[in-house]
């Protein structure tokens, strides 16, 4: 059975209970999680899986044979197959990649150049931009401060492939094309600013993302700068 991903509906949730569907090496699977695994850049979460009569860390959760995986510590007791247990995110963590992730949308929509590769982390992220041009450090802090500023709300919303054929307008406005062949896709939209598919956790608005600036602009080959940004509180 596929672990039903929570975090996708409502990526504020900070815990849930669950019950254990199978365990693995130093590994837990349940029906339902509150903890986003590794992926679209974004690390897998850290926490907290607690039962009656034990505990113990999360220190990462990844896709496993296409479920969701939740890696124990090494040497952690496991919870028994059939158990109840709660699941509690380390939410201070997951709350800065949140910032970190929303921050890096308003990045791509400020360099519209095509997206190469990124990384995110709780202290410092990255986008890799297909382009040969020179970044202006100064005025694409100053575009990222001034759209933090602006709040602009972030919404999350699935729609159907059918929907999306019958709006090619829709595909159009969409900075990143969506992947095909899965049913339906989840769009993430920043008002008036962004809006393409993404499965990762959001803040609700651009302010939530607070004090951030761009780092070092690094020339990774002829046609590749890699853009680092740094929250500062
Ligand atoms: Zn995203």
């Amino acid at each position: 059975m596929k672990t039903k991903e929570l975090f996708r509906d409502d990526s504020y949730l900070k815990s849930c209970t669950a019950t254990v569907t199978a365990t693995g090496d130093n590994c837990v699977f349940v029906d339902q999680t509150v903890f986003y695994p590794l992926g679209g850049g974004q690390p897998g979460d850290t926490g907290t899986i607690s039962w009656d009569g034990g505990k113990a860390r999360i220190v990462d959760t990844r896709y496993v044979d296409g479920d969701i995986g939740h890696i124990l510590e090494d040497g952690a007791e496991c919870p028994a197959v059939t158990a109840n247990v709660e699941l509690a995110l380390d939410w201070d963590r997951r709350y800065v990649h949140m910032r970190m992730h929303t921050a890096m949308h308003l990045l791509g929509s400020i360099l519209q150049y095509g997206v190469t590769g990124g990384n995110i982390s709780a202290t410092k992220s990255r986008l890799d931009f297909d382009m040969t041009d020179t970044v202006d450090k100064e005025a694409v802090s100053r575009a990222l401060a001034a759209l933090v500023e602006e709040d602009h709300s972030v919404s999350c919303r699935w729609i159907s492939e059918e929907e999306l054929d019958e709006n090619p307008e829709l595909v159009r406005t969409m900075s990143v094309q969506p992947p095909r062949g899965r049913g339906s896709i989840r769009l993430l939209e920043i008002e008036g600013v962004d809006l393409q598919p993404c499965g990762g956790t959001h803040v609700h608005s651009t302010a939530e993302i607070g004090a951030v600036r761009i780092g070092k602009v690094e020339k990774k080959g002829r046609q590749n700068r890699r853009v680092n940004i740094h929250l500062d509180e």
